[in-house]
């Protein structure tokens, strides 16, 4: 098994990707801790889960006192952590214009509030920030090394969602580089998942008008599965990518090519 013995903390692991994930480091071996801001959800994730020693955990990833919470009650349980997955995310946010996307002929961006922005930020940004110092904090402590996977996007890569969660995946990709390079002498990698379009309650939200011209620019003619990333976040967790540092990694059907 690719993850045998290791200690994961997954946040968002309540539904799509980050569930799949879940599901996939179990099997390899993993012992995973699953924090979400909806935490019914993370314990249906974790009764999809067989034998081994697993958690769910209330985390608003946005809160860094929430994180805090959580980060130690794990430490509490488990000792250390090895893996951190910063998969919790929004695509969109209440007073952002998405609501009058047609209306507006496209135009969301100059009809967004201060805090429809802000809050993409707080949780796609600073809630990567806040998970990474915490399971940093833990893998210094321990010195065994470790490995942060942070969920960035196409969107993060090129123009194909609206400024404010592209400007937030793009940001993601920046913090990944800036603290695999600061970590790297600790044993600790850190690299991003930048996906596609993926079958998950977060693409069903998007208008099918939208999706189809994205479907049409896939050549391989089909959105991904949840499987699919997580895969790739398995491998980038895993000593098959002992040597992969501050790389992004992206599961996309060709969609975009760089
Ligand atoms: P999803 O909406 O199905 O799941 C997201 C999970 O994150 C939910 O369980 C939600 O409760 C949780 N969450 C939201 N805000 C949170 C917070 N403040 N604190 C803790 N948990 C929070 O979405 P998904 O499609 O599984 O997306 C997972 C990640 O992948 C996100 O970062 C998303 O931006 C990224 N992504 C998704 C796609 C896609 O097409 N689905 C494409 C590219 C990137």
């Amino acid at each position: 098994m690719r993850l045998e013995g290791r200690i994961a903390v997954i946040t968002g692991a309540g539904s799509g990707i980050g569930r799949a994930i879940a599901l996939a480091f179990a099997r390899e071996g993993a012992s995973v801790a699953l924090l979400d801001v909806r935490e019914a959800a993370a314990q249906q994730t974790l009764a999809l889960l067989g034998p081994g020693k697993h958690s769910a955990l209330l985390c608003d990833v946005a809160d860094g006192a929430s994180v805090v919470r959580a980060f130690d009650a794990i430490d509490a349980s488990y000792g250390r952590i090895d893996v951190v997955v910063n998969n919790a995310g929004i695509d969109t946010t209440p007073g952002d214009g998405m609501d009058k996307l047609i209306e507006n002929r496209g135009l969301v961006t100059p009809f967004m509030s201060d805090a429809a922005f802000q809050r993409m930020l707080a949780v796609n940004v600073f809630g990567v920030f806040a998970c990474t110092r915490e399971g940093v904090r833990r893998m210094l402590r321990e010195q065994r090394g470790g490995a942060i996977v942070n969920m960035s996007s196409v969107a993060g890569l090129s123009a194909l969602a609206v400024a404010h969660y592209s400007a937030s995946k793009s940001a993601v990709l920046g913090f990944t580089r800036a603290t695999a390079r600061e970590f790297g002498p600790h044993g600790i990698r850190v690299n991003a998942i930048c996906p596609g379009v993926i079958d998950t309650p977060m693409a069903a939200r998007v208008p099918e008008a939208a999706m189809k011209p994205l479907l049409a620019a896939t050549p391989l003619r089909r959105i991904g599965q949840p499987e699919d990333i997580a895969n790739a976040a398995v491998y980038l967790a895993s000593d098959e990518a002992s040597f992969v540092t501050g790389q992004w990694l992206s599961p996309n059907g060709g969609l975009v090519m760089c």
